[in-house]
């Protein structure tokens, strides 16, 4: 089986864990101070704090932007969970807008109407999804206009540019996880990424039972750090993203390239001026034919995976916040539709070509 995922380990990776192991400092230490600078160095930002995984990111980085209870935080609809509940875990609300079909990503239109409509937006959180970046010239200016706090969840998006500039590095603060699937991975893992030296001070002690200096505890925090094993993991990773990011981009040109003219499928959007890095490589699909398309690929050895089946103001938990089916249209048609296939650096050439032929084998 071509499995949709699979995390490359090498032999640094090791080395560098052995010698954490030897060192008998586990929990924080150099590797991770170290990780934190060479993440936020290659993504362009001053400062960056490592977390405990990408959701915990996530909530360090809304409660660094100030979001308080009863806020307004705006957000896409289509999405990983994670996203929504970290504005339910800071007491705020959040208020879901429609994704743009092309791209998946929020729709900048509808985002202006959610703006104007919903008075004391305290922050907008957006999610590059799939590893494409959100047209930052459109959101930068409606931060200009409006004049909330941007949080980028780049989740998804190591890597990933805009006019040359990277992902996470273009919100007040920003948020990544390097969980074992992603693009880079340190098992658990996860980073916020800020340029304001006031936001980093004060997300270190979100991070860390609100502790500042030895023993003081001047604000509420939580024990969100990072394990020096888990940063000598990312550390080693981090050497190689690159590399991985070039197989990735060839694999879905590749994919483009044939799957452009199938008809019954759709091919990931590229737009001029962005890197998309392809944490998943994405296929629309008429509903009625994603099932039987899934179990056709899995009958030749080629995994596959929805992500995500069901917007997240329709999971069962948020039903009963009151949120309504039918709220997002396109987003609701896009999780009826979508199907990841795999595109990850550690496929092999004649891998590729099966799965191009396979697909081009598929009978309606
Ligand atoms: C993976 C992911 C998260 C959460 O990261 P974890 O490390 O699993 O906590 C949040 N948002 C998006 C878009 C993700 O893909």
């Amino acid at each position: 089986m071509i499995n949709v995922a699979c995390p490359v380990i090498g032999k640094k990776e090791r080395q560098l864990i052995k010698e954490v192991l030897d060192s008998k400092i586990l929990a924080s230490g150099k590797y991770v101070s170290a990780f934190e600078q060479s993440f936020a160095k290659y993504c362009g930002t001053k400062y960056g704090i490592a977390t405990s995984n990408g959701t915990t990111a996530l909530h360090a980085a809304l409660l660094m932007c100030g979001v308080k209870p009863k806020d307004k935080v705006i957000t896409t609809s289509f999405s990983f969970i994670a996203t929504a509940n970290s504005i339910l875990f800071c007491g705020a609300k959040p208020i879901f807008v429609d994704v743009d079909p092309k791209t998946f990503n929020i729709d900048l239109i509808k985002l202006e109407e959610a703006l104007k409509k919903e008075k004391n937006v305290k922050a907008v959180l957006i999610v590059h999804l799939y590893g494409l970046t959100c047209d930052m010239d459109a959101i930068l200016k409606l931060k200009k206009k409006y004049g909330f706090k941007l949080i980028e969840d780049a989740c998804q998006a190591h890597g990933a540019e805009f006019k040359n500039k990277k992902a996470g590095s273009f919100g007040d603060v920003s948020a990544f996880s390097f969980y074992a699937t992603k693009n880079m991975m340190t098992g658990e893992g996860g980073i916020v990424l800020t340029n304001n030296k006031d936001y980093d001070k004060y997300g270190r002690q979100v991070i860390n039972h609100g502790r500042e200096g030895h023993s003081t505890h001047t604000v509420l925090g939580y024990n969100y750090r990072l394990t020096n094993l888990a940063a000598a993991i990312g550390i080693a990773q981090l050497e190689q993203l690159e590399s991985w990011i070039a197989k990735r981009i060839e694999n879905a040109t590749k994919y483009n390239e044939t799957f452009n003219n199938l008809g019954f499928l759709q091919t990931p959007f590229i737009p001029k001026n962005s890197r998309h890095v392809f944490h998943q490589y994405t296929l629309r699909i008429d509903t009625k034919e994603r099932e039987k398309f899934i179990k056709y690929l899995a009958s030749n050895g080629i995994g596959s995976g929805i992500y995500y089946n069901t917007v997240m103001y329709n999971q069962p938990f948020y039903k009963q916040l009151g949120y309504k089916q039918g709220l997002c249209k396109e987003a609701e048609k896009s999780a009826q539709e979508v199907v990841s296939i795999p595109v990850h650096p550690s496929i092999k050439k004649n891998e590729i070509l099966k799965i191009i032929k396979v697909v081009q084998g598929y009978k309606k």
